[in-house]
C-alpha cells in the first residue's frame, strides 16, 4: 500500500501518517524530518536545505528527488510506504511517477486561517525536543519546557512571515497535485478541520469506499465478458500466426484488423504511461525472451525458432476494457523453459481460484508467491496486476507476491482484476530499454507472463478473458 499525504503545514499529515503507518503496518517517510535531520547533522545537504527551509521555500527538486529515490530502494519500503511531504510540486510528481505508483493521494484540507493558528502556536524545546502548542498543548509554565525547564522556541519555519510564504508556495506549487492525482483515479479529499480520530476514521472509510467505486455493475461485467471473449478470440488467432519467420508488425496489423471486425478497439495503442514521454505505439505487446512486458510489435522484429514469446493484449469494447497475456515457445522448449511457462500458468490458475468474496486482495499474491517459491524462479516485483474496466489500469494494485497490507481490502462482487504473474529464470530485478517501453530482466534471464481479467461474483469469480495456454 503506497499512500501520499498532501496538505498545508499544520494540516495533520504527520499525525495521520503515524496512525496509518500503524494501521497498514508500513513505514513512513516524512520529507521535512529527513531534511531537518541533515540540518542537525550539519551536512552540506543540510546547510543547503536550511537556506531554503528557513525562508519557507521548497528545497530544489533534484535534491529531494534523489533523496527519496535512494530511500525507496531500501527493502524496508518494499511492501509500501506512507509519504508525508513528497511530492510537493508537479515536477517532483512527474519524476516520481516514472518509478512509483501511489494507491492513494490523500489531501487533508484545512483553511489558511486554521493553518496559521495551528502552526504559529507551536513551541519546541531545543534541548530535549519536546513539543508544545500555546492553544492545544500549553506547557505548565508559559514559555518553559515541562520536562527540562528550558526556554521554549518558535521553530524558524513557524514564524508568521514564514508560514505565510509557505501557504503561498502550497497554493501555487503543491495544490496542482490534486488534478494530477485526480486524473490517476487515486485522489481522496478529507476535511482536516476535525478531531484527529474523526479525520483518521474518515481516511480509512474513504479508502474502503474508493475500492468499491471501481466495482462494476452486473451489466458492466457482462459487457466486459463480451469484450473479453472478443479479445481472447483475436489473441488465439494471433497465437496461430506467431510462427518463426513472422514479423511482429504483421501481428500488430492483424491485431488491429481482427479486433475491428469484432467491433472492439485496441486498448494499448497510444497509451501514455511509464518512463517514456511518448505514447505506446502498438496494440499488441510482443515481448521476446528476456523481455518481460511492453515489447514493441514493429517491422524490424522477426520471430524465430527458439524464441520465448509473450503476447499481451487489451481491448476496449462498448467503453470497457479487458486485458490478457499468454506465453509460448517457438519450437521444442528446453526443460527449464517448459517449467518456467508451466509454473507461470499454474500460479495464475491457482490465484484465480482464490478470487471470491470472503477472501482479500493479499490472497492473490500470497497464492502466486507460494506456488512459485519451491521452483527457484524470480517473481517480478516492480510490475503488478491491477484493477481494470473503466480504464486499462485502475486501482487496486494486484502484486504477484504476498503484500499483507492488502489484507485490509476484501474481494467484493463487481471488482474486476487483471491478474498477471511475471516470472523469470533468474532474478526479479528489471530495467527499461532506451525505447522507453520494453521492460527486460536486469540479469538477461528468460521471462514468462500470463494474464487474465477476472471478475469477483457473488459466489466466486468469472473469467472474462477465456484462458488460452
Ligand atoms: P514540512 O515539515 O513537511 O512542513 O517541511 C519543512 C520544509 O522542508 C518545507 O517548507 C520545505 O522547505 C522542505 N521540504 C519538505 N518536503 C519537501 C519537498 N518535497 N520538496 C521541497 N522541499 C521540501
Amino acid at each position: 500500500m503506497n499512500i501520499i499525504l498532501i496538505g498545508t503545514q499544520g494540516c495533520g499529515k504527520g499525525t495521520q501518517a503515524i496512525k496509518l503507518s500503524e494501521y497498514f503496518n508500513i513505514p513512513t517517510i516524512t520529507m521535512g524530518e529527513v531534511l531537518r535531520e541533515e540540518i542537525e547533522k550539519g551536512t552540506a545537504l543540510g546547510k543547503l536545505a536550511a537556506s531554503y527551509m528557513n525562508k519557507g521555500m521548497l528545497v530544489p527538486d533534484d535534491l529531494v528527488g534523489s533523496i527519496i529515490r535512494k530511500k525507496l530502494q531500501r527493502d524496508e519500503y518494499g511492501l509500501g510506504v506512507i509519504l508525508d511531504g513528497y511530492p510537493r510540486n508537479i515536477v517532483q510528481a512527474e519524476e516520481f511517477d516514472t518509478y512509483f505508483q501511489p494507491d492513494y493521494a490523500i489531501l487533508l484540507e484545512i483553511s489558511d486561517e486554521e493553518a496559521i493558528k495551528r502552526v504559529t502556536g507551536r513551541r519546541v524545546c531545543l534541548k530535549c525536543g519536546e513539543n508544545f502548542h500555546t492553544l492545544y498543548r500549553p506547557s505548565k509554565e508559559p514559555g518553559r519546557c515541562d520536562r527540562c525547564g528550558t526556554k521554549l522556541k518558535v521553530r524558524e519555519d513557524s514564524t508568521p512571515e514564514v508560514v505565510k510564504t509557505r501557504l503561498e508556495v502550497y497554493h501555487l506549487q503543491t495544490e496542482p497535485l490534486i488534478g494530477f492525482y485526480e486524473k490517476k483515479g487515486v485522489f481522496i479529499r478529507i476535511d482536516g478541520e476535525r478531531s484527529i480520530s474523526e479525520v483518521y476514521e474518515d481516511i480509512i472509510s474513504k479508502i474502503k469506499e474508493h475500492e468499491l467505486r471501481h466495482q462494476k455493475t452486473k451489466q458492466e461485467v457482462e459487457i466486459m465478458a463480451q469484450g473479453g471473449a472478443r479479445l481472447a478470440k483475436v489473441l488465439a488467432r494471433l497465437r496461430g500466426i506467431a510462427k518463426p519467420g513472422a514479423e511482429t508488425a504483421e501481428l500488430e496489423r492483424r491485431a488491429q484488423e481482427w479486433l475491428k471486425e469484432l467491433g472492439a478497439e485496441p486498448a494499448f495503442l497510444n497509451y501514455r504511461a511509464g518512463r517514456s514521454g511518448s505514447p505506446y505505439p502498438c496494440s499488441v505487446c510482443v515481448s521476446l525472451n528476456q523481455e518481460i512486458v511492453h515489447g514493441l510489435s514493429v517491422p524490424s522484429r522477426v520471430l524465430k525458432s527458439g524464441d520465448l514469446v509473450s503476447l499481451d493484449f487489451g481491448a476496449k469494447y462498448k467503453g470497457l476494457y479487458t486485458d490478457m497475456a499468454i506465453t509460448f515457445y517457438l519450437g521444442r522448449a528446453p526443460k527449464e523453459v517448459k517449467r518456467l511457462i508451466k509454473i507461470t500458468y499454474d500460479s495464475l490458475r491457482r490465484a484465480i481460484r482464490v478470487v471470491r468474496p470472503g477472501n482479500n486482495l493479499s490472497d492473490i499474491g500470497k497464492t502466486i508467491e507460494s506456488c512459485v517459491a519451491k521452483h527457484k524462479l524470480g517473481i517480478v516485483r516492480d510490475l503488478v496486476g491491477h484493477g481494470v474496466g473503466y480504464a486499462v489500469h485502475e486501482p487496486p494494485r494486484v502484486p504477484n507476491y504476498d503484500d499483507p497490507t492488502l489484507a485490509k481490502i476484501p474481494l467484493e462482487p463487481g471488482m474486476c482484476l487483471a491478474i498477471e504473474p511475471m516470472l523469470t529464470l533468474g532474478d526479479f530485478k528489471i530495467k527499461t530499454l532506451e525505447d522507453g517501453w520494453t521492460v527486460v530482466t536486469k540479469d538477461g534471464s528468460l521471462s514468462a507472463h500470463a494474464e487474465v481479467t477476472v471478475a469477483v461474483t457473488e459466489k466466486g469469480h468469472r473469467i472474462l478473458t477465456p484462458f488460452i495456454d
